[in-house]
């Protein structure tokens, strides 16, 4: 089975593309996008995108729904900048976009200190949910 690249978008300037490995299954909604699985009940997970020469194609991915809010956010580590440090950012899955102060891209210098910041998303979201927003 073809693994393609998938791009998250938009890609932030002066950043690279995030870049996820996802099976011909998961591409095509036939499996769950974040654990593979084949079983059990799936539901509509946005999109990840391939590239396709100059542009990209969009593909409508499938998940189980207690994945959802779990892996609405995962850390990445950055490529080194120009000190060699390799800092992390967020990927916020639900619109395929990294985690943002306003216009810059949220770092953090540990992978440990992005993990505090998904609890206390993820904390929230939760509060969203039980109120119906
Ligand atoms: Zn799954």
């Amino acid at each position: 089975m073809a693994e393609l690249a998938a791009l998250a978008q938009p890609q932030p300037i002066g950043l690279p593309p995030a870049n996820l490995t996802l099976t011909d299954a998961q591409l095509h909604g036939r499996a769950c996008v974040h654990c593979g699985d084949t079983d059990g009940r799936l539901v509509p997970a946005g999109h990840r995108y391939t590239p396709d020469g100059r542009g990209r194609l969009g593909w409508a991915v499938a998940a189980h729904p207690e994945h959802l809010i779990a892996a609405r956010y995962e850390a990445a580590q950055l490529p080194p900048d120009e000190h060699g440090r390799r800092p992390w950012a967020i990927i916020n899955h639900q619109n395929a976009a990294w985690e943002t102060d306003g216009e810059v891209v949220r770092r953090f210098p540990t992978h440990h200190s992005a993990e505090t910041f998904m609890a206390l998303m993820r904390y929230e979201d939760a509060a969203r949910a039980v109120a119906g927003r």
